[in-house]
């Protein structure tokens, strides 16, 4: 999961950062409501988390200017405690969910595994293919009701692929998804990944089609 906080205190902004970084999620930091607008519009993410008092420009308004270009990325507006006027105007300006500050993180964290739910249209929480699971709950992977122990970003790379099981991701894209700006990475890190997956899950649902990318579920006919 890709994810732009914008947040111009900066002690929360660096422990939210460190912390979904933490579990696997790429997580990108910009501070004022201009280089939120760029960023957006520029780039693609998989939630975004919005202050609303922001220098340059309000976070409401980079909201309402989302919204107006018909970018449905999913947001989670963070609002100071008793602001029930910011919260309304946040959600009627097409928030898909406010968090009140202080929060507590698992809450935080509950609630983009909710709403990369309702992205997905997914009634059910767990992912999986064949006899393969993973729980995002409870971030628990296992094959065969055989419980397997994951790194984070190896979890990150299971979890990407399983949310489109068939469907064959670049390395980019999964790159995208493990790391934030100005993380450093390694031009082998994904076939690393993968060739540990491997290693624990099995070869026979992880796959890599030369020059192409990766994708889980039974192999493809050649
Ligand atoms: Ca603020």
């Amino acid at each position: 999961m890709r994810v732009l906080l914008v947040e111009d205190d900066r002690m929360i902004g660096e422990s939210l950062r460190e912390a979904l970084r933490r579990q696997g999620m790429a997580t990108d930091w910009v501070r004022d409501g201009r280089a939120a607008d760029a960023t957006l519009a520029s780039e693609r993410f998989d939630a975004v988390l919005l202050d609303l008092g922001l220098p340059q420009r309000s976070g409401l308004e980079v909201l309402q200017a989302l919204r107006a270009r018909g970018d449905t990325t999913p947001v989670i507006v963070l609002t100071a405690r008793d602001a029930l006027a910011d919260k309304v105007r946040g959600l009627d300006a097409g928030a898909d969910d406010y968090l009140v500050k202080p929060f507590e993180l698992d809450e935080l964290l509950a609630r983009l595994r909710a709403l990369g739910r309702r992205q997905a249209g997914r009634a059910s929480t767990v992912l999986s293919v064949a006899d393969l699971k993973l729980d995002p709950t409870t971030r628990e992977v296992s094959r065969a009701d055989r419980a397997v122990l994951l790194s984070a970003r190896e979890y990150a790379v299971l979890q990407a692929l399983l949310e489109r099981p068939g469907a064959i991701l670049s390395r980019a894209q999964l790159e995208d998804r493990l790391y934030g700006w100005g993380e450093e990475v390694e031009s082998n890190a994904i076939s690393v990944y993968m060739h540990q997956l491997r290693k624990k899950l099995g070869d026979d649902l992880l796959h890599t089609v030369r020059g192409v990318g990766y994708y889980v579920g039974p192999a493809k006919q050649t």
